[in-house]
């Protein structure tokens, strides 16, 4: 079978897959909680529209490779969609649909005016050369155009996806239309309307709920606090920098190639330097070898998942350790080892809520686009913890008023926002 082949796995099924039926189920439940509006539900229960693509790419031996792309708009009723592009070579569509659907949630929690949404290609972008992933890239924007424009759909990054890869989509975009339209994409370079502070916003919000999830758990945050993150690349590193400047200790952290562990701490910096060198955390000498599954039973204070989805099971839910989960990545925890952790008492900081500093500041730099006003980074990083502080603050509420664990009461939190605005629209024709 050659590879441009679409297989059944790929583009359909998702109703059965165990990530999509994992939200969806969430979304059930908390539903019942604020007694959600039964046809809402129903609506909320499938993607608005699905687009499959195939991409095609030149090459640099000169064979054309065919590769699958989807983009996925879940919901658009609170204003444009709204979600990031990831290059892995996993990505399918009722992966990137489930995306999709926590993008909903997350911009409904934070009180953001965007829909959600979620695209992505099937690839390794690391066996990609440059011109490779730019001509993917162009290629894959082009056939997404129909949906794509700054009242419409507003792509981001994500895993396998950077600043310089936003840059070729606004480029491609902006050639189609005949001038530059910034608010097409978020995550750009500052020098095409770029906002500053969003390179590092994911890890920032992440901090900052660790910081109000602290303050509830009366934990300390010092030299003492210990912390392991999964994942070493945005939304890691930037987590492990901003918690080492807090002053925690990070003990361990991993990238795909595995991890590294030092009970004095992880020198982030020097880590970072090693990388851009070798390319991964394998071999860097400040600390022992630990594997991604050992990392997250590690005993520390503080554990954040920043990689993949799927990574805390009910297999080894029982074997984590730490009191604070931040969720940094999309989907790290399944709903079996969901109710195992809260069974043990381990504070979980949802994804929908610990990540959302990405599409906040993402939000800033649409507005800023639109208006051609561009605001310090002490303006961006306040604003942030405004919005990522009085999210946090309303779903503890709700999860100590109704006894309900975080997840659920983020998605019954942003449920209420979000189905009284479907109801306020009301159902066309
Ligand atoms: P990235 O591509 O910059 O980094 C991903 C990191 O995960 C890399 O260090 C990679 O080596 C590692 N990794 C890949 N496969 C792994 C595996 N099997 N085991 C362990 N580590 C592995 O991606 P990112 O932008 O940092 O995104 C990380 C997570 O955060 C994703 O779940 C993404 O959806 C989520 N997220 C990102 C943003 C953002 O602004 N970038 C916003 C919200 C949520």
């Amino acid at each position: 079978m050659s590879e441009s082949h679409v297989s059944d796995s790929v583009i359909v099924g998702w109703e059965n897959h165990p990530f999509y039926s994992g939200v969806l189920g969430a979304m059930e439940r908390a539903g019942r909680a604020i007694q959600i509006d039964r046809n809402v539900f129903n609506r909320l229960s499938k993607p608005k529209r699905v687009l499959y693509v195939s991409v095609p790419v030149r090459m640099d031996d000169g064979t054309i490779q065919v590769f699958d792309g989807f983009r996925v708009q879940h919901n658009t009723t609170l204003g444009p969609a709204k979600g990031g592009i990831r290059y892995h070579i996993d990505v399918n569509l009722a992966e990137t649909s489930a995306l999709a659907m926590l993008m909903t949630l997350k911009n409904s929690l934070v009180g953001l005016p965007l829909g959600g949404a979620k695209g992505g290609v099937r690839c390794d972008p690391n066996k990609l050369s440059r011109k490779e992933k730019q001509a993917l890239t162009r290629r894959y924007t082009t056939e997404i155009s129909m949906l794509l424009g700054p009242e419409k759909d507003i792509p981001a990054p994500d895993i396998g996806t950077d600043a310089q890869t936003m840059a070729w989509l606004m480029d491609t975009y902006s050639q189609q239309v005949g001038h530059a339209v910034p608010g097409v994409v978020t995550g750009k370079p500052i020098e095409i309307g770029g906002s500053l502070g969003r390179v590092d916003a994911t890890g920032r919000g992440v901090v900052y709920t660790v910081i109000e999830a602290s303050k509830r758990l009366r934990l300390d945050l010092n030299d003492k606090t210990r912390v392991a993150i999964q994942g070493f690349g945005n939304v890691g590193y930037h987590s492990a920098k901003i918690l080492s400047d807090v002053g925690c200790s990070i003990v361990a952290v991993s990238d795909v190639s595995g991890g590294i562990y030092n009970t004095k701490g992880v020198a982030i910096e020097e880590l970072r330097a090693y990388i851009a060198q070798n390319k991964t955390v394998k071999g860097f000498p400040g600390g022992d070898f630990v594997s991604n599954d050992e990392l997250l039973e590690l005993d520390v204070d503080i554990l954040i998942p920043a990689a993949l989805s799927g990574q805390i099971t009910e297999k080894n839910a029982d074997k984590i350790k730490c009191k604070i989960l931040a969720e940094g990545a999309n989907g790290p925890t399944s709903p079996e080892a969901d109710a195992i952790l809260f069974d043990k008492g381990v504070f979980t900081v949802p994804d929908i809520l610990a990540n959302s500093g990405g599409v906040i500041v993402s939000y800033f730099e649409w507005v800023q686009g639109l208006q051609k006003f561009f605001w310090s980074e002490k303006d961006v990083n306040n604003k942030l913890w405004e919005i990522i502080s009085n999210a946090f603050n309303r779903v503890y509420d709700f999860h100590s008023g109704n006894k309900m664990d975080m997840r659920h009461s983020a998605i019954a939190v942003s449920l209420e926002r979000l189905s009284k605005a479907m109801l306020y629209r009301g159902f066309f024709p």
